[in-house]
């Protein structure tokens, strides 16, 4: 169990959040609304960062349970926006598919069987099943999927400009264009933080949301994850009305895709070249050539109708990859009252809305409860104990994360 914020009662504790990013407004509204105090600090502005380049799927296949949980207890807010956080996130319901060849095959039935018992709406389906719901897909590679009816995407803008504006109805304050330059500590603690032109900011709890920039704010206190900043790529391209998908990951061909409303198809790869690791200040934002003709290779494979689907736009953008490819949430060992949720690792979007209920519930209480954070801990980076999922799959060159 974390230390809790003790000096002051929850309604009247005093948290600075670094980062406006999707997870950052959404740990900001959770900690507003429990009564929390609450100042944002961001070195740009409402979605400056990475959550802004995110490709949103929204889907719940995970191999690790406790992110499943999470990604299950956000899909709840995405279906509900409206009531939950107010304003609007931009969910479409699409149904989703992870499709498996043979070698696969059995990881995939364990990891429906897990996702069942978190409460997940999810199915095996045949190949044959899947080309019955989904005619344009050629699935003669397939030997099974995994299917999920009420996944799909979301706006990563809206979402995360509505998690902003419901954390301001509650009272938060959002200093943009303004850097944290280090974390203020008096007798061990956390006491606030300091901006970039020297001013003291004092909190009672500070929260590190900063996605690939987070360890940088951690290095001077001897507390680094080890966070490797990769650039991964999307494309949209041009898909014919008549013509319908749900969104897939596909571990055969490696890639992801999914519908981007009516005439449009997002297809996405992350490590599927080696690259020198990137600077998250200074990187090419434009899509690569070689990317471009590659997903769309991979996107045919799958979906034979999009083999010459005219390229429409895209962007690069940057994962902030963890050692084990899995978040890291909850107190810093080195110094109390210091929080982080960082290493998302490419798949940060669709479980920020319950990463910030959780992330708040063990800043104000000591003890999360929508989801148990503890798996998460940053104590398994500093011991070398990485999360290790028992029905990993063996992913097709490219994808870029693990699943
Ligand atoms: C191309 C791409 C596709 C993706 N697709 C998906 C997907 O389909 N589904 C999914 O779930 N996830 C996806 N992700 C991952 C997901 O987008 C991220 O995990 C998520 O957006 C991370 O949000 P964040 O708030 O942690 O970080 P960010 O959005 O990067 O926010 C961090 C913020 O911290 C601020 N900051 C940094 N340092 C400082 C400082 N010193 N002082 C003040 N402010 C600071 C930055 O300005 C920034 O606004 C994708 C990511 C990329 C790049």
């Amino acid at each position: 169990m974390a230390e809790k914020v003790t000096q002051t009662s929850s309604s009247s504790a005093n948290i600075i959040v670094i980062g406006a990013g999707v997870v950052g407004c959404s740990v900001a509204f959770h900690l507003a609304r429990a009564g929390a105090r609450v100042r944002v600090f961001d070195k740009g502005g409402i979605c400056a960062g990475m959550s802004a380049r995110s490709g949103a799927l929204v889907r719940m296949h995970y191999t690790f349970a406790p992110e499943a949980e999470l990604a299950w207890k956000s899909h709840h807010y995405f279906r509900n926006w409206s009531d939950i956080v107010g304003g609007r996130c931009g969910f479409v319901e699409t149904g989703f598919a992870v499709v498996v060849d043979e070698r696969n095959a059995t990881r995939l039935r364990a990891n429906v069987a897990m996702l069942r018992g978190v409460g997940v709406d999810t199915e095996v389906v045949t190949a044959a099943e899947l080309h019955r719901r989904e005619p344009h897909a050629s699935v003669d590679d397939v030997a099974l999927a995994a299917f999920e009816p009420h996944s799909g995407y979301a706006d990563p803008v809206a979402t995360t400009e509505s998690l902003a504006a419901a954390a301001k109805r509650y009272g938060a304050e959002f200093s943009i264009d303004t850097p944290v330059a280090r974390i203020a500590s008096r007798g061990g603690h956390a006491s606030g933080v300091v901006d970039a032109v020297g001013r003291i900011h004092e909190a009672d709890a500070v929260c590190i949301v900063a996605g690939p920039w987070t360890d940088a704010l951690l290095a001077p206190l001897s507390a680094k994850i080890g966070i490797r900043s990769e650039r991964a790529q999307i494309a949209f391209f041009k898909r014919p009305s008549q013509i319908k998908h749900c969104i897939y990951i596909d571990t055969i061909a490696g890639s992801y895709f999914r519908p981007h409303g009516d005439d449009l198809t997002l297809a996405g790869l992350g490590g599927w070249k080696s690259e020198a690791e990137a600077n998250p200040d200074d990187f090419r934002e434009a899509n690569d050539d070689d990317f471009v003709a590659a997903v769309r290779t991979r996107l045919a494979r799958r979906i034979p109708a999009m083999a010459d689907a005219p390229y429409s736009r895209g962007h690069a953008g940057i994962y902030d990859v963890s050692p084990d490819a899995r978040a890291v949430m909850g107190a810093v060992p080195t110094v109390e009252r210091l929080f982080v949720a960082a290493g998302f690792s490419g798949t940060g979007f669709k479980t920020a809305p319950a990463v910030g209920a959780s992330m708040a519930e063990l800043i104000l209480t000591g003890a999360s409860t929508t989801v148990d954070l503890t798996p998460f801990g940053f104590e398994r980076i500093l011991r070398g104990r990485m999360i290790e999922s028992p029905h990993e799959y063996e992913m097709g060159a490219g994808f870029g994360h693990k699943l």
